[in-house]
């Protein structure tokens, strides 16, 4: 059999690995236009910070695909012919496959900002553009960031963390992972780290500054003159080699629970799959680290002929940023849910709640430290198994740890 997985990052390599651990024979091909071992984007900030050196985003050995057996090829997929079963490469190069993996992941969102198309605008989701903000980072150079997302404000503390001048530029505080008091916190960390955050604003316009630098002009009739921009605006999977292949493409590719898109012998996973939630959502694109390692996982068993089975995905992130921990697990926006239990500060997980809807437990936000995020990671299986909702903190408290408790000794009893 031969098998093509487009990408070579968490939802590729992930499957790669589950497919050899039920297939040694079949023939491999992963295709990316990257050079180089494998690299973690998660510690792309971590790099900027200086917390990790550089050769550190590596997160494979050098033997990886020879001990593998995986054939690697250095391209870009740019043309899908489904019903020939075939792919067309940017080059020209065609491949053939019986099973095609579709892991591309996604790309940084450009926003539709007068004036943005200036070198001196950066983003944060390759390593190139790493090597292209580094420089600009010198001492002394005023940074502007446009957006407050999780991205946004990774790179904003990055930033201020170098001893930079930052001024965040945003709307609603990381709205995909954290609640909206829990919000007011952050940008209260934000404000006590000594970053300029104005928020809600809007830009308008990058223009040319009076020093030689850039300006950025806003809606509300403020402007924020800066010598690099950094922008966090979002993502958009890679989906555009698929037009015209009669492959299903949404906001991202929907997929069922084995990973298959509408064509039963082409799969997706990470980035650019919309998947099967705990929750019962059918496609829900997540955009986060370990989602697509699952997912991966499940598409390579799949295309192996093994059967994983798959209840769904449920979305944790954990960081660190602004002297805080912050992490989020489930849902927690006030439309999502209808119960919120506050645990008390005296616990010593820091700022954490707990949501509910129904009755049952359906997410939780942490501001604080590690042992904080330890108790979410005891909450993240009950939520996931749909556990009924407690009312009483203490009594929550104790709920998940007796939870976690059973659970582990049914697990340790002989079979
Ligand atoms: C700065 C930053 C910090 C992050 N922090 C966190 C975090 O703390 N926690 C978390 O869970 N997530 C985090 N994420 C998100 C996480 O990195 C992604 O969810 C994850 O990388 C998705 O993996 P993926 O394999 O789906 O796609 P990607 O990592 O986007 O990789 C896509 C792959 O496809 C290749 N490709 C693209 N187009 C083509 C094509 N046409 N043909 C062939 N190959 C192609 C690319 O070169 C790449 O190899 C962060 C992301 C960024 C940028």
């Amino acid at each position: 059999m031969k098998v093509v997985i487009l990408g070579s990052s968490a939802a590729a390599l992930s499957a790669a690995e589950e497919f050899r651990r039920h297939d040694e024979q079949s023939d491999v091909t992963l295709i990316s236009p990257e050079e180089g071992l494998p690299y973690s984007k998660v510690l792309l900030p971590y790099v900027l910070r200086g917390k990790i050196p550089y050769q550190g985003l590596t997160i494979r050995e050098s033997d990886y695909f020879t001990r593998l057996n995986l054939r690697y090829v250095q391209g870009e997929a740019a043309r899908l012919e489904e019903a020939e079963h075939r792919l067309i490469l940017k080059d020209g190069t065609v491949c053939s496959y019986d099973k095609l993996l579709i892991a591309t992941g996604a790309r940084a969102s450009t926003p539709n900002i007068p004036g943005i198309q200036d070198s001196r605008v950066c983003y944060m989701r390759t390593k190139e553009d790493l090597d292209h903000m580094m420089p600009l980072l010198h001492p002394g150079a005023r940074v502007a960031v446009i957006g407050s997302g999780f991205v946004a404000l990774q790179a904003a503390w990055a930033a201020r963390f170098r001893g930079l001048p930052v001024t965040v530029l945003g709307h609603r505080i990381m709205p995909s992972a954290m609640d909206e008091a829990g919000a007011e916190v952050v940008a209260q960390a934000i404000r006590d780290s000594g970053v300029e955050l104005l928020a809600p604003v809007h830009t308008k316009s990058i223009e040319p500054g009076p020093d030689g630098g850039l300006r950025i002009c806003l809606e509300e009739g403020l402007w924020v003159d800066a010598d690099v921009i950094l922008v966090g605006a979002g993502v958009k999977p890679n989906t555009e080699f698929l037009a015209g292949s009669g492959i299903l493409v949404e906001k991202g590719i929907p997929v069922n629970g084995k990973m298959q898109t509408s064509h039963p012998d082409v799969y997706a996973a990470g980035d650019v799959a919309a998947g099967p939630t705990v929750f019962g959502e059918e496609h829900v694109l997540h955009s986060l680290w370990p989602t697509a390692v699952e997912m991966g996982r499940v598409a390579g068993g799949q295309m192996a002929g093994v059967d994983l089975p798959y209840d769904g995905s449920l979305n944790m992130n954990v960081t660190q940023m602004f002297h805080v921990t912050v992490a989020s697990v489930g849902k927690f926006r006030q439309q999502d849910v209808d119960e919120c239990v506050v645990l008390p500060e005296e616990l010593g997980y820091g700022r954490l709640c707990v949501f509910g809807k129904d009755g049952v437990l359906c997410g939780a936000t942490l501001i604080g430290g590690s042992e904080g995020v330890s108790f979410l990671g005891k909450l993240r299986p009950l939520i996931a198994r749909h556990q009924p909702m407690t009312r009483h903190p203490q009594e929550l408290g104790d709920y998940v740890n007796k939870q976690v408790f059973a659970r582990n000794w049914e697990e340790g009893q002989p079979g």
